[in-house]
């Protein structure tokens, strides 16, 4: 069985068929590459064939290029990826031109694209390289070239003929920000040409159908003008000029696929279209050079497909969730519900008053309701997780369920009390969750009769956006309570980390040192301003002072005296301490009462410093480099992570990285912290936090992991890139 298969019809038409087999979606590899340009020659020498249908026997186009292929493709250096991109343009030029006279324009075979649902990257730059695009009419596919989302751009074409298609300005929402589209929506921005309800058999007809001109593409044309204007035309100017501030804005400058992407995108369009295929082929190149695609591939697609795919699962049979109970139907109770509920799964919902179980639940009537206004949902499907939710103060509503998720206030005796009065009501083998944030889970164990059954399984808010869940093992949790609760993140689609239970498990761990950073310097007379711009440029989503606004201060005072309480002399944060009860007492609480370190507005949005601020806290006559208040706000988080690591609280540091990203938002373009310090190299680090150290404090003392890798020259995916322990090693 082969990637691709060539029957010529007794209509004349061959159908080349897309079907990678053992895959339930194609990918396209360089074997699969090279099978298509043979059948393609085939069909171009072939008298009896009149024209070409590429199709798909999946339901789906395809889902783009191996990335697995690309990370070997980097393997061979740069001349070996720019050679190797040069071959695929070949041969999509060839599948353009189909064989036609380059000067008349005459003779070429007709070459369609029929899809049957998604086609993204590869699976659309193939398409556009034919002479017409036919889509069924499937709502669910999803057509689009998302590349930039995991640190590259398109670079088979993709980029240069979708300008040259609609212009700069239409084409970067698809470019720049991946956008992906419903057949319906791509033909109406001109993406793809048909939807129809057979796309094969349309396809067939209008290959039968074409005339020469029909395979003429508009940049193969006499007198052809981008839409919207080359570069120096006056609207084009505007356009160019425009998206850099645009995309400079938008990345800090931080992502190197952005950039590259615009320049390619820039100078192409004052080119020809081959000498623009090989200038999009040099930045892609360089893009696949830069360490930064390298690290972001590696976390945002192969290391959070396989732990999505159950890399760390313990081998223990299905423990596929079919009827979930939850405790507390507050803010995170009802999220809980929601997402449950919306992949099928029975859900009772539980509170100690029936109207707070009934306002947990119409927190999902909210979100349907958004969704149906969005037109992102219907009626019946609003009815149908509603009906999937049971709302009660009843615990026998427990019985038969197979998970329980305890979200009660964050009060060990609270959360003791249900989980005995559940544990009296669920089967011998349920296996009973905390989403404590900050309680030990062993500690909470304790009030369970089968401690091998209990486990964390911390969820982030908004519930319902925030695509990491964090799992943590008491010192009694068993296999089956790491399986089941790794089943259940599958279930509700969201990416999944298992650590060790210690002290704000591993996310908040590393956040808070973040957050703290940031309001040491306050204290010290660094200006807020520098502090929170040298966070954004360096990739952070917020900066720690609009962090700890969010997550509002007396949250921060609440954490400070339960950590003091428990860390006695030891405790390290008396500095930050100092700002943020003094804050607490101006009663600036953050957002949620429009006063912290930012003032707002009667609508709730941000506006400048607080002054108070500064009258407090003067700005220091001499400020920090950009580059010193950078290092302290990143060792603040991944020296964190090291120690979680050395400490075997994490045992993966594909964990670590992926977790990062998705839990707070760590610098995406760096793949993480131990992608982060790979990047940086350990021996720059160790150097970088011994002058912190000799400055700031003990804080940033250097790890001896770190120490022992600089030392012995590797990094750590070199040593435990396969999901090694560091205690092990
Ligand atoms: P919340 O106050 O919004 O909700 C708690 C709910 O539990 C309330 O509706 C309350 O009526 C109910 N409850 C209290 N005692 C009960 C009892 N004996 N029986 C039944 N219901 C009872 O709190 P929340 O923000 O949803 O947090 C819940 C848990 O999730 C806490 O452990 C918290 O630490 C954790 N958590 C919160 C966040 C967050 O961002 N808010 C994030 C992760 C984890």
């Amino acid at each position: 069985m082969a990637d691709f298969t060539y029957a010529l019809g007794a209509d004349g038409v061959a159908v080349i068929t897309w079907d990678v087999p053992n895959k339930s979606m194609n990918v396209m590899s360089l074997e699969g590459f090279a099978l298509l340009d043979s059948f393609i020659d085939k069909a171009l020498a072939d008298e009896a064939c009149k024209g070409v249908v590429i199709t798909s026997g999946k339901k789906d186009f395809a889902g783009g290029m191996d990335l697995n292929v690309i990370a070997q493709m980097r393997a061979g250096g740069a001349q070996a990826i720019f050679d190797g991109v040069m071959q695929m343009h070949a041969v999509l030029r060839k599948i353009e031109r189909a064989g036609m006279d380059p000067k008349t324009l005459k003779g070429g075979k007709p070459i369609a694209t029929a899809l049957p649902g998604t086609a993204l990257g590869i699976g659309l730059e193939l398409p556009l390289s034919t002479h017409r695009i036919f889509a069924a009419d499937n709502p669910k596919a999803k057509i689009g070239l998302p590349e930039i989302m995991v640190g590259i751009f398109p670079g088979a074409g993709g980029t240069t003929r979708l300008v040259r298609k609609m212009g700069a300005m239409v084409a970067a929402p698809f470019l720049l920000e991946g956008k992906l589209s419903d057949p319906k929506k791509a033909r109406a921005a001109g993406i793809i040409d048909e939807v129809a309800e057979d796309p094969l058999a349309a396809a067939k007809e209008w290959v039968l159908n074409a005339k020469d001109a029909d395979l003429v593409k508009p940049w193969d044309a006499k007198g052809y003008k981008m839409p919207g204007g080359a570069p120096y035309h006056p609207a084009g100017f505007m356009t160019f000029v425009g998206a850099s501030a645009m995309v400079h804005g938008k990345t800090m400058g931080v992502y190197p696929a952005a950039k590259a992407l615009l320049s390619a995108v820039y100078e192409g369009a004052l080119v020809p279209f081959d000498q623009a295929l090989r200038i999009e082929a040099r930045w892609f190149t360089s893009v696949l050079m830069n360490p930064s695609s390298t690290a972001m591939i590696r976390s945002l697609f192969i290391n959070k497909e396989a732990l999505e795919k159950g890399a760390n699962r313990p081998k223990v049979a299905d423990q596929t969730v079919k009827k979930v109970g939850i405790l507390g139907a507050g803010m995170m109770g009802a999220g809980i519900a929601y997402v449950s509920a919306k992949v099928g799964i029975e859900v009772v919902l539980i509170d100690a008053a029936q109207e707070a179980a009934d306002r947990g639940k119409a927190y999902s009537t909210g979100l349907m309701d958004k969704a149906i206004s969005r037109k992102k949902a219907t009626e019946e499907q609003k009815e149908a997780l509603l009906a999937k939710i049971t709302a009660t103060t009843d615990y026998a509503a427990l019985t038969g369920c197979d998970l329980i998720v305890e979200a009660v206030f964050e009060d060990p005796t609270v959360k003791a009390g249900v989980t005995a009065q559940a544990e009296a009501v669920i089967p011998a083998d349920a296996v009973f969750a905390t989403n404590t944030s900050t309680l030990p889970i062993s500690m909470l164990a304790k009030a369970s009769a089968r401690p091998e059954q209990f486990i964390g399984i911390h969820f982030f808010s908004p519930v319902d956006k925030m695509l990491l869940v964090e799992i943590i093992k008491g010192a009694q949790t068993g296999d089956v309570a790491v399986a089941k609760a790794l089943d259940f993140v599958r279930q509700i689609k969201k990416t999944p980390i298992v650590v060790n239970d210690a002290r704000f498990f591993y996310a908040n761990r590393c956040i808070i040192p973040y957050i703290n950073e940031g309001i040491r310097m306050v204290a010290e007379g660094v200006s807020p301003t520098l502090i929170e711009n040298a966070a954004k440029l360096v990739g952070m989503p917020l900066g720690p002072l609009q962090l700890v606004d969010e997550t509002s201060i007396d949250l921060g005072v609440k954490i400070a005296k339960a950590t003091r309480a428990a860390m006695g002399d030891a405790y390290p944060d008396g500095a930050v301490d100092e700002v943020v009860f003094w804050m607490a007492e101006q009663n600036r609480l953050g957002r949620k009462n429009k006063a912290g370190f930012y003032t707002y507005d009667e609508a709730g949005k941000r506006g400048d410093f607080w002054e108070g601020i500064a009258a407090k806290y003067p700005e220091a006559a001499e400020q920090p480099e950009l580059a010193e208040v950078q290092h302290r706000l990143l060792m603040a988080q991944v020296l964190e992570a090291v120690r979680a690591f050395e400490q075997g609280v994490l045992e993966d540091i594909r964990e670590g990285d992926v977790g990062a990203i998705l839990g707070w938002g760590f610098a995406p373009w760096s793949g993480g912290p131990f992608s982060w310090l790979d990047i940086l190299g350990a021996g720059r680090a160790a150097e970088i936090c011994d002058d912190l150290t000799a400055r700031f404090g003990t804080r940033f003392e250097t790890p001896a992991l770190i120490r022992d890798i600089a030392a012995k020259g590797d990094g750590f995916y070199a040593r435990f890139g396969g999901g090694q322990a560091a205690k092990a090693a």
